[in-house]
Order: C-alpha cells, then sequence, then structure tokens
C-alpha cells in the first residue's frame, strides 16, 4: 500500500508551493492535479470549444489523451505526446479549466489517472477534491485555505513577478468566482473532508506551513 497526502484548497492558498516541498523532505512524489485538468482546459481552447458548451466538452475530452512522466524530480504533463508544461499557468488556461472541470466524463477521466499515479508511488497530492474523491483513504488529509484578499494578492506578486500586467482588484474578483464555482458545482466540488486537518496560511510564511504539516505527517504515523 502507497503512503498519500492530500491537500485540497482554493485557488492561491500555497498548495503547490507547500506540496513541492514536501515532497521534496518526505521523499514523496508530488502529483498537481490542477495540472491536468489545465492540460484539458489547453485542448479545448486550441481545438476552440466554447467553454460553456458542456456537450462539446463532454464530446471533445475524450480526444485528449493526458499522461503524466516525471523528469528531474518535476511533473511533466503531455497532452497528446506534446510536453506543455510551459502552456498551462496562464490565467486563460486557468479559467478554462475552471469552467470545464465540472463535466463529470472529463473528470472520470483525470480521476482515474491520479488514482493509478497514488497506486504506483508514495504521493503527496494537492488539488480540489483529493480528500473527499479520489483518495478518501489518504494517510493524510490537509484543507489549505487563506482569505481571499491573501491569496489575490499572492498571485498579483506571481504574475507581476512574470511581468505580466494585472489588477489585483481583477485577480481578487477572478478567485472568489473561480472558488464559488469550484464549491457550488455538482461533480466533486471543493470541501473539507470531515477528516482533514484545517491550516490557514493567511498569517503563515511557507517554511512554518510546511513545517506544521510534516508535523502532523509524523504524528500520524506514530513518530
Ligand atoms: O489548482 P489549479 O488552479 O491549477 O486548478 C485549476 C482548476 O482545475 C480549478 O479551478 C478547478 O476547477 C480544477 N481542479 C479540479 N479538481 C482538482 C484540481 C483542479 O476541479 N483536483
Amino acid at each position: 500500500m502507497s503512503y498519500c497526502v492530500a491537500i485540497d484548497g482554493p485557488a492561491g492558498a500555497g498548495k503547490s508551493t507547500i506540496a513541492r516541498q514536501i515532497a521534496k523532505k518526505m521523499n514523496l512524489i508530488y502529483v498537481d492535479t490542477g495540472a491536468m485538468y489545465r492540460a484539458m482546459a489547453l485542448f479545448l481552447i486550441r481545438e476552440g470549444v466554447d467553454g460553456a458548451d458542456q456537450e462539446e466538452i463532454c464530446k471533445k475530452c475524450e480526444e485528449a489523451d493526458i499522461t503524466i512522466k516525471y523528469e528531474n524530480g518535476e511533473q511533466v504533463v503531455y497532452l497528446n505526446g506534446e510536453n506543455v508544461n510551459a502552456f498551462l499557468r496562464t490565467e486563460e488556461v486557468g479559467k478554462m479549466a475552471s469552467v470545464s472541470s465540472p463535466q463529470p466524463r472529463l473528470r472520470k477521466k483525470i480521476v482515474a489517472l491520479q488514482k493509478r499515479l497514488a497506486e504506483s508511488a508514495d504521493v503527496v497530492m494537492d488539488g480540489r477534491d483529493i480528500g473527499t474523491c479520489v483518495l478518501p483513504d489518504a494517510d493524510v488529509k490537509i484543507y489549505l485555505t487563506a482569505s481571499s484578499s491573501v491569496r489575490a494578492k499572492r498571485r498579483f506578486d506571481e504574475l507581476t513577478a512574470k511581468g505580466e500586467n494585472c489588477s489585483l482588484e481583477d485577480i481578487e474578483k477572478d478567485i472568489v468566482e473561480r472558488d464559488n464555482r469550484d464549491m457550488t458545482r455538482k461533480e466533486s466540488p471543493l470541501m473539507q473532508a470531515e477528516d482533514a486537518i484545517l491550516v490557514d496560511t493567511s498569517d503563515m510564511p511557507v517554511n512554518e506551513v510546511v513545517q506544521k504539516i510534516i508535523a502532523i505527517c509524523m504524528e500520524k504515523r506514530g513518530i
């Protein structure tokens, strides 16, 4: 049986930064599930699919083959054989991922891939439905959150550091909209699993959050 740490939470809570560091320190494979929904979104954008057309999304997602490889410790997402990592972290792709991810057929495909990954290695997996749907028997479940203003500021700093021109107000509006969509969808909505531990990172530096989660993992293992 492999070891699994599930980290769920809203956009910008720091899941990927934290999960990546935990993976390093605990010698686990980091599985970024958002990247898989983003790869599917990229495919839909390239195919000219309208994000509001659920029927078309349902049909088209069957044509996308998404596979994951680990190269130099980093997750690489292949879309129909092409390494698409460089195209996934844009606002356009994030938005399309958020409107297409409620589609049950699309989720079924991606969740099957995530389950296979977790069966074959010890993982820390982050997303929205990991503790509730993908890995309900995960060894440790964390629900990572922060206030929407803190999360918006983090994303704003990230984007401006990359040289992108953006407004803090628009980013916060977008984050609130995205959370709302993720939390209210019928299929696998974002919510805290009953047995998940809530960690609010609003006033916590990254290293403190990492230490706290590692301490939770150790305690659960009886170390
Ligand atoms: O975490 P990230 O911003 O990369 O996720 C993009 C979108 O993918 C989310 O807004 C959500 O709609 C979807 N997603 C999901 N389930 C996951 C991970 C991401 O529905 N496990």
